[in-house]
């Protein structure tokens, strides 16, 4: 992808797609059943066994036991008995321009230099979310119009992906090292205001409120946010942003408590639990990454990451993960693994409205695995595995907002259903295992 073929590197890159689409997706039915496996809905009850679901177009019509739900003549059955259906999940919390790569500063000094587009990149991550069971993500920061380009493209078919929805660049006082087009710097309550009508106007779905922000300007941003029917995801650990942002009514709190901090004086827990403000705390990257790495080099190399990327940009991932313990990224990890259990606990222990959120596409955080991973450290710490389901689906839904549409597999829903190998209640890796993936209606898989 040097020089020379520069300008064609978007073209071949969405050339691999249509290949990868056309061999990984089945054509859209007019009628779709899934029909023999295990069900669980989505809500914190018992499975119905041996389940069919019905799919008309992109929406849900019928559940229920497959000896006795009606099929019509014209329908395509794909046989899920021996297998796990769910909702497919959400998570809250990605970042489709990145994908794992080691070093910040080098992947978009990368893309630069070699004249790739990152709506590139925001595809190849979409649609590796969708094939590990993630039929709805958030990306919380990334270029403007790229963020709407690549969700429009998906949400009309023409690439598989995870149904997007973009926050665009976020919000901040403090202006980071990330390219320009990612942040929007603001110095007073009235600009943050300000943002928001703009990414509002441009079209956005959520806005991401960044770091350095005062009360007042957490409470321009809600309250713009509110009149303009769009809720805020707030990037906070310090106790103090974290009870700003709480008292000016920011929607979700992403992050809290995962940054190598004691957990929180318990007044500022209670309160969120009262205020069933939910906390999206993107904990495993925080501590399960690092050592896993540590313990498995290997999955650095996992093929799954050579089949999806163009090799140049395998490559160059590879070649950061050289020395991965030196970069910059894990140089507080110590400090996020001495608290982590504990702070992630904090919020399991207090029954906190909880959604799930990866931060995946950050450092060694590949979004081939960054869900099911989450939902583990949740498990391991002590989580109902319905409940971290639920978290993951229903919950996630109605976090954005999208409880008619997403969330639980029952008639008058989107059709996006996820079937495992085996049963993740008793094994969340389960999880880890997906047959296949519906969205839309329509069946993809690896
Ligand atoms: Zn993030």
């Amino acid at each position: 992808m040097r020089s020379g073929s520069i300008a064609r590197s978007r073209f071949l890159l969405a050339g691999c797609f249509w290949l990868a689409t056309a061999a990984g997706a089945i054509a859209q039915p007019q009628r779709l059943a899934l029909v023999g496996g295990m069900l669980l809905d989505g809500y914190q009850v018992p499975p119905l066994h041996h389940a069919a679901v019905l799919v008309e177009g992109d929406r849900i019509v019928a559940v229920g036991r497959a000896a006795e739900l009606e099929i019509p003549a014209d329908t395509e059955v794909v046989d899920t008995r021996g297998r796990v259906m769910l909702p497919g999940l959400i998570d809250l919390h990605a970042h489709l321009a990145v994908l794992g790569h080691g070093e910040y500063g080098r992947w978009f000094s990368w893309l630069d230099e070699e004249g790739v587009d990152v709506e590139d990149v925001m595809e190849i991550s979409a649609r590796q979310l969708l094939l590990a069971g993630v039929t709805t993500a958030v990306d919380l920061g990334a270029p403007l119009e790229a963020s709407l380009a690549v969700r429009d493209r998906i949400a009309r078919g023409e690439v598989a992906g995870a149904r997007m929805l973009m926050a665009g660049p976020w919000i901040t006082r403090r202006v980071s090292f990330w390219p320009e087009n990612y942040q929007i710097g603001v110095s007073s309550p009235e600009e943050a205001s300000a943002a928001v009508e703009r990414l509002a106007d441009a079209g956005v779905d959520v806005i991401k409120a960044w770091v350095g922000l005062t009360r007042e300007d957490y409470q321009a941003i809600a309250d713009t946010a509110n009149r303009r029917g769009l809720r805020v995801h707030a990037h906070v650990y310090a106790p103090d942003d974290v009870r700003n942002a709480l008292e000016a009514g920011i929607h979700v709190l992403t992050h809290a408590g995962s940054a190598g901090t004691p957990p929180y004086e318990p007044d500022l827990v209670r309160d969120i639990v009262v205020a069933g403000r939910p906390v999206v705390i993107t904990g495993a990257h925080r501590v399960w990454v690092f050592p896993a790495t540590l313990d498995f080099p290997e999955r650095l190399q996992d093929p799954r990451l050579r089949q999806d990327l163009p090799p140049a940009m395998y490559e160059e991932l590879q070649r950061s993960f050289t020395d991965f313990h030196r970069l910059p990224y894990f140089q507080t990890t110590d400090r996020q693994m001495f608290f982590g259990d504990a702070s992630l606990g904090q919020w399991i222990e207090a029954g906190a409205v909880m959604g799930m959120g990866t931060d995946s596409g950050t450092p060694l955080n590949f979004h081939t695995e960054a869900l099911w991973r989450e939902i583990k450290a949740h498990v391991d710490l002590g989580m109902e595995p319905l409940d971290a389901i639920a978290a993951a689906t229903r919950i996630g839904a109605r976090i954005l907002g999208m409880q008619a549409d997403l969330g639980t597999v029952e008639p008058g829903k989107l059709a996006d259903i996820l079937v495992v190998d085996g049963d993740p209640r008793f094994d969340i890796t389960a999880l880890a295992r997906p047959v296949l993936v519906v969205k839309d209606g329509r069946v993809h898989q690896r």
